[in-house]
Parts: structure tokens; C-alpha cells; sequence
């Protein structure tokens, strides 16, 4: 599943094409992704100006010119393309699984000035999903609402992590993949902070130290901030929109690692499930 780094990579190869442009043409190939496409979603969107585009945790957020806010959500294998002027979904790709045109399920054709572009949304699982809300009420959207700070604004201060972590008896694991304690992480990134940090992800998330959180605050940014500076990490669903792999997955510690030495110890990661996801982490390093 695309986290906060490959979301943010979307959103950064995406802006060039989208934002200032305007729909000229939406295409809607079904009714519904992971949810039923908004009422009139075509209708609404016609002609209106893309203003800007934004993140939140996994979300990306259009404002438009119309007083309507664009919410996307790549669920597990959303990802888009672009065609036009420049044409970002060259020949040599490194989709691990090429995209499949049965799987194009919503089509923008955009218009800035006298370049036209085309964004196609291709989601084989259908999990991801589009949603059109005020732009003054997004915030308080159920997408939203509870949502914590986002982890690259200053806003996830230390003081900010250990008041959202104390009291909570679930796993740290379990507690950062937790969408109202910081937005945007998911499975990869928290093995990978805990990992960098030295935190069992097996320990009761109320237990750690204010002082070990405070040394686990920086961990989970520096890592969010390396995927985001090698394009986000290629799994088997995701490709950045030009079509290129993101480049981190090779500089996993212990995500995907089970069996293989720890860089530090030189013992073998370990891989266990909690709450139904599988952890990595070094059980020597790791307390
Ligand atoms: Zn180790």
C-alpha cells in the first residue's frame, strides 16, 4: 500500500500536469472505486480549475476553482499516468506489474492554456477511491476528522508523539500505524523507524521513556524524508506516475528482510504478525 513517501512522490510528479489546468473531459469507466464515485462527478468537475494540489497522510486534495476540494486515495494499487504534451508513461517503465487498460477506470483530460493532457487513474484491486467535498469543510470530512499532525510539519513536535502515545497499552507497531496518533504511516516505514531507533515493536506503546520517544520522534521523519528523496519505495503495486520505480526498497533495514542479517548485529531479522501485518525487526537491536 502507497504511503506517506509514495503519495508525496505522486503528488510531486503529478503537480507539473495538473495544477493551474482545468478538466475539460472525465471519463468514468465504472460507477465506483473501493466507494460510488460522487454524484454527477463528471458534471462537477467540468471546467473547474485545479488550484493547487496537496497531501494528507495518504490523501492527495485538489482544491478547485469550483469551491470543491478533489480527495484521492490510492488504496493498495491505485497509481496514475499522464499522456500529453510530455509523455510520462514511456516505452521502458518499471511497473513490476504493467498497468492493464481494463484497469483505467477514470480518465481526466485536462486543458491548460494550449496544452491538453490526459491523467488516467488504473486500480486493478480497487481499493482506492475519489470524493468531491467544500473545500472549507474538508478538514472536519470523515476522511479527516481525528486525523493526526502530519509527520514533516511542525506541528509532530516530540512533546506531540509522547502525549499521543501515553496511556495507549497496544503495541508501538500497532500505535504509529494509527492514523489519529501521526498521518501517513503505514507498515514499512514504522518497521523501518522503530528499526533505526532501536524500539522492540513488540513494546507496549505507554511503556517507552519520554526520553526514548523523543529519540524515536527523528527517526520516523529521517526516514520519511530519505524514501521521499529516492521517489517512495517500489513494491509489486506501485510506480511513481512517470512510470519509474522509487529507489528506497533497496535500502530497507529490515522490512521485507526476514532471515537476512541485521546490518548491525549481524543475526538474522525476524518476521512476526501483528494485529493480522507482518513486522521485521531485529530482536537484538530492538528492545
Ligand atoms: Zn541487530
Amino acid at each position: 500500500m502507497p504511503e506517506l513517501p509514495e503519495v508525496e512522490t505522486v503528488r510531486r510528479n503529478l503537480t507539473a500536469a495538473m495544477v493551474g489546468a482545468r478538466f475539460e473531459r472525465v471519463e468514468c469507466r465504472r460507477a465506483d472505486l473501493r466507494f460510488p464515485l460522487p454524484e454527477r462527478f463528471s458534471d462537477r468537475l467540468q471546467g473547474a480549475r485545479i488550484e493547487a494540489l496537496n497531501r494528507r497522510g495518504k490523501y492527495l486534495v485538489a482544491p478547485l476553482s469550483s469551491g470543491e476540494s478533489l480527495v484521492m486515495h490510492l488504496g493498495m494499487s491505485g497509481r496514475f499516468s499522464t499522456e500529453g504534451a510530455q509523455r510520462l508513461r514511456p516505452g521502458g517503465v518499471y511497473f513490476d506489474s504493467a498497468p492493464i487498460a481494463a484497469h483505467d477506470h477514470v480518465v481526466f483530460d485536462m486543458r491548460a492554456g494550449n496544452e491538453r493532457v490526459r491523467i488516467i487513474y488504473n486500480d486493478p484491486r480497487r481499493f482506492g477511491f475519489m470524493d468531491l467535498i467544500a473545500t472549507e469543510s474538508v478538514s472536519q470530512s470523515r476522511h479527516f476528522e481525528g486525523m493526526g499532525p502530519e509527520p514533516l510539519s511542525e506541528d509532530f513536535t516530540p512533546a506531540a508523539l509522547i502525549s499521543a502515545l501515553h496511556g495507549k497499552k497496544a503495541p508501538i507497531k500497532s500505535a504509529l500505524l494509527d492514523q489519529s496518533v501521526v498521518a501517513g504511516l503505514g507498515n514499512i516505514y514504522v518497521c523501518e523507524a522503530l528499526y533505526r531507533a532501536g524500539v522492540s515493536p513488540r513494546r507496549s506503546a505507554g511503556s517507552i521513556s519520554a526520553a526514548r520517544v523523543r529519540r524515536l520522534h527523528p527517526e520516523i521523519i529521517g526516514v520519511l524524508q530519505a524514501a521521499i528523496a529516492a521517489g517512495g519505495s517500489t513494491l509489486k503495486d506501485y510506480a511513481a506516475p512517470d512510470g519509474a520505480a522509487g529507489g528506497f526498497q533497496e535500502r530497507f533495514a529490515v522490512y521485507d528482510r526476514s532471515g537476512e542479517p541485521c546490518g548491525r548485529c549481524r543475526r538474522p531479522i525476524r518476521r512476526v504478525v501483528q494485529s493480522g501485518r507482518a513486522t521485521f525487526f531485529c530482536g537484538t537491536c530492538q528492545r
